[in-house]
């Protein structure tokens, strides 16, 4: 474990209100929250309950309504570039190569690429040669997988992933799970994991944060005792399907958005 913790990102009284007058969207209300660097959190909660809103305010794609996301001392208000960001999509650009579209945000920045860290990674994920194939060459697995490579390659400190398996068949996502699994142990990067799979947020973090139903704020923390490294057969276990369903039963015990919303007027 990092106990370095010397670049927390540091999220306070994060509120979050899209439009206007009546047709206003409450999405998130007074969420504090704080990531010490090398942690690997997850966060969890009803669908629309501001996950996404969250992720975005942290990844520096748009502006909160009120509150504040610092970086370590810095302020988060646009893009960072030790901040990097993965989505359900893997969002790969079908006309270029994998390794044209993993160089892209090198190009975008102006930069050199990193060449061998970009074949080490390929490497690593089990992509190696495939830089020269099209993404549609690819199963949505591997897609996920080159996507993980186009993050990592800039050696961000942090990675926010937005339901990046939520796409994947099981097996494959239990793949996935492992490789991230494997990934942070090796990296030790801050991880921040959006995930409607408590299974997933629970196999792969040290803490599992509940929000509550729209206006979105932090409802529960839960810590996660198991040791590390961790491989698939820890779902198996009696300790670990008894966390998953007392965390499942924090978020059914969540009003529903509408009615959140009405109580929350
Ligand atoms: P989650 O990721 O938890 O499912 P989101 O953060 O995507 O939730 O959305 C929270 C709420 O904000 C939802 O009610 C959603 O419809 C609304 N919302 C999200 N993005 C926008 C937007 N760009 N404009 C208006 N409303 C939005
Ligand atoms: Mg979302």
């Amino acid at each position: 474990m990092n106990t370095l913790a010397n670049r927390p990102l540091t999220i306070s009284g994060a509120t979050k209100t899209y439009g206007t007058g009546s047709g206003a969207i409450h999405a998130l209300q007074d969420v504090d929250l704080t990531v010490s660097q090398g942690e690997f959190v997850s966060l969890v909660g009803p669908s629309g309950c501001g996950k996404s809103t969250l992720l975005w305010a942290l990844a520096g794609l748009h502006d909160l309504s009120s509150g504040s996301i610092k970086f370590g001392e810095e302020v988060i208000t646009k893009p960072h570039p030790s901040i990097g960001m993965m989505f359900q999509d893997a969002n790969l650009l079908p006309w270029r190569t994998v390794q044209k579209n993993i160089e892209f945000p090198f190009e975008i920045r102006g930069q050199k690429p990193d060449f061998a860290k970009i074949e080490g990674l390929l490497n690593r994920v089990g992509l190696g040669g495939f830089g020269p194939k099209m993404p549609r060459e690819l199963s949505g697995g591997m897609q996920q997988r080159a996507s993980i490579v186009r993050a990592l390659s800039s050696d961000p400190e942090v990675l926010l992933m937005d339901e990046p398996f939520g796409a994947l068949d099981a097996f494959t996502r239990d793949e996935m799970n492992m490789l991230m699994e494997e990934i942070w142990e090796e990296t030790q990067k801050t991880i921040i994991l959006v995930t409607h799979s408590i299974q997933e947020a629970v196999f792969l973090s040290n803490k599992v944060y509940v929000m509550s139903a729209r206006p979105g704020r932090m409802h529960k923390v839960f810590d996660v005792p198991f040791e590390r490294p961790r491989d698939l057969k820890l779902m198996e276990s009696r300790e670990f399907f008894d966390l998953v369903n007392k965390i499942k039963a924090e978020i059914q015990h969540q009003p529903t958005s509408a009615a959140a919303a009405v109580a929350a007027e």
